[in-house]
């Protein structure tokens, strides 16, 4: 049997999503959010090399701060180091390099870090990394390869990837009476229930919680809350190293991946 998964945008912005995935099971979901948050692919400093550094912060949190700062991602460009033909020693195909010298006063934004080329400039110029005083310096060099969430956040790329069953809100107009619709449009904290000719009518059942709040306040039977297991509202947001879009397809693609090798490994 063959599973057709749909798949509605409500939202697509360059570092935003919001989706409705419909026709398949939270596992399905969950496991494209855990392939998110793990297993995406993201460039960020690894190794700095400090010429100078007189600046009020040590070393180390200097280079914590920069492998922070996140790069523009170009996954068809890239490719992990380990699995690179360098063999490790780092290369154009696998390394991107960052220079970076500073003199104070001043204080010292991502936006100076300066790539080899141009299209590897950092996403957001406007981070601030250390204060400089009159007279001190840092002079750096960084490399930055692509590496997985699982092995460090600087990796990754997407934030709080989340979803939510659709709701389904069924009222029986004939168990409410004018003090529970207003009982009932008071409770609900979305403010999604309002009264129309007097009758309780849901404004935008994608903003309910399924806090269930309206139920306790009336008649058994009257509203009866749930979440469909079969569709879901799904978000998510990236730092700007990957577009949204493209953190979706690259993680529906590792997902096919890992299914595949699992085939595979049966035999
Ligand atoms: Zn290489």
């Amino acid at each position: 049997m063959i599973l057709l998964v749909k798949v509605d945008f409500i939202d697509l912005k360059e570092r935003s999503a919001k989706l409705i995935i419909s026709d398949t099971k939270p596992s399905f979901v969950n496991a494209l959010r855990r392939v998110m948050l793990a297993d995406l692919p993201k460039l960020a400093i690894e190794d700095v090399i400090f010429y100078e550094n007189t600046s009020p912060l040590f070393d180390e949190i200097i280079a914590h701060r920069l492998g922070m700062i996140p790069l523009p991602t170009d996954l068809k460009l890239l490719v992990p180091r380990d699995k690179c033909s360098c063999g490790g020693k780092g290369c154009a195909n696998c390394t991107v390099r960052y220079t970076l010298s500073k003199e104070g006063p001043c204080t010292v934004y991502s936006g100076d870090l300066q790539p080899e080329k141009e299209t590897w400039s950092v996403v957001d110029p406007n981070i601030p990394i250390v204060k400089l005083f009159e007279g001190q310096r840092l002079i750096l060099e960084a490399e930055a390869i692509l590496g997985r969430g699982r092995d460090h956040a600087k990796w990754q790329a997407v934030q709080a990837p989340a979803y939510k069953y659709y709701p389904k809100i069924e009222i029986d107009q004939s168990k409410l009476d004018e003090d529970a619709i207003k009982k009932c449009i008071e409770i609900c904290p979305k403010k999604i229930l309002v009264e129309k000719d007097g009758k309780l009518v849901v404004s935008d059942v994608e903003k309910c919680s399924l806090c269930k709040s309206c139920m306790e306040v009336c008649e058994e039977g009257a509203i009866k809350v749930s979440g469909d297991d079969t569709k879901f509202i799904f978000k998510f947001e990236t730092d700007g190293s990957l577009k949204a879009k493209d953190a979706l397809i690259e993680s529906a693609r590792i997902l096919e991946e890992k299914y595949k090798d699992f085939l595979e490994s049966l035999g």
